[in-house]
């Protein structure tokens, strides 16, 4: 915000209302955390959302998913005033879908990609890598793939949870071979790899699948304590793991606890605008959006411009 600017007119101070500066970014991202199972049990894992009276996770139903993606899409879209147009302008809006684990959705996933698609959103996939196939049918509708990697260790991914019922976990020929095959059928999609960095990898040197793998991105966060402090990381071992990656720092996005509160634009596998708490563990949740619409649902949460700003500076 500017400064307040004093004038002098006919011996009157006059003291100019402050003007909000109106941020430009490129693509506004929304973030569905279209369901909250996954076949892999981080212990750090922030999927788990308070129901609500709807039984049903809102992928479930074709039509109530359409009519979401629609009013959100519209809504951002500034066809009505919408609450961020005060402080931020975009071109283009980006659906990124996360969990829980998507991929568990098959091909329901693969109709709303595309369907979101259709609808003009770029459209993002967050994933843990486990379902290669599905990854790849989707891979054709998909703008940016965000691959969740901690660790290539069995050992550290096993103590993390990073693992599923029968034990099997991602090796570094794993995550470069879907690569590999994303980058086969999608010339124009861009990589990213996502770290959290907890109390267990923090002394892991990932150096050798980043160089193999090549991702255009790659973005390393600190173990948030949404819903647990077990893996939690000090500020030196935070710091010390990206001085052990520094070579790699023009594609690496740093988020520290801080830059992720108010942060995200969040829906929930509900259909609910969500946020962490800024008193508690946990969320605090909207109405759900296709009762109440997306406006007063929006009001319901907290979020901050200035940070969403920043954070998506540091990730061109
Ligand atoms: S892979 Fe992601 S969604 Fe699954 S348990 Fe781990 S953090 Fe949670």
């Amino acid at each position: 915000m500017e400064s307040n600017i004093i004038r002098h007119n006919q011996n009157k101070l006059i003291v100019n209302e402050p003007t909000k500066i109106v941020q430009k970014i490129e693509e506004l991202v929304l973030n569905w955390h279209i369901t909250q199972p996954c076949n892999f049990k981080c212990k750090y894992c922030y999927a788990k959302w308070a129901k609500t009276d709807q039984k049903r996770e809102l992928w479930r139903d074709n039509t109530a998913t359409e009519n979401l993606l629609k009013c959100l899409y519209n809504y951002f879209n500034g066809a009505t005033p919408n609450a961020l147009q005060k402080s931020l302008s975009w071109s283009s809006q980006r659906l990124s879908l996360a969990g829980g684990e998507p991929t568990i959705l098959r091909n329901s996933l693969q109709r709303i990609v595309f369907q979101a698609k259709q609808i003009g959103f770029n459209v993002s996939l967050i994933t843990n890598g486990s379902s290669p196939d599905v990854i790849t049918e989707c891979a054709n509708g998909l703008d940016i793939i965000g691959l969740s990697v901690d660790s290539v260790s069995t050992t550290i991914n096993s103590q993390i949870g990073r693992m599923d019922k029968s034990g099997k976990c991602l090796t570094i020929d794993d995550v470069l071979s879907l690569i590999d095959r994303i980058r086969r059928k999608n010339l124009n999609i861009k990589i990213k790899i996502n770290t959290v960095v907890n109390s267990v990898n923090s002394s892991e040197d990932l150096s050798e699948l980043i160089k193999r793998a090549r991702p255009d991105r790659w973005k390393i966060m600190r173990m948030l304590p949404v819903t647990t402090t077990d893996l939690s990381v000090t500020d030196d071992e935070f710091k010390s793991f990206l001085k052990r990656h520094k070579a790699f720092e023009s594609i690496i996005t740093i988020e520290d606890n801080n830059d992720m509160e108010q942060s995200y634009i969040m829906v929930d596998p509900y259909g609910r605008f969500f946020q962490n708490s800024q008193n508690d563990r946990g969320y605090v949740y909207s109405q759900p959006i296709l009762n109440v619409g997306p406006r007063a649902a929006f009001k319901d949460i907290k979020f901050c411009p200035e940070k969403f700003t920043a954070r998506y500076k540091t990730h061109k």
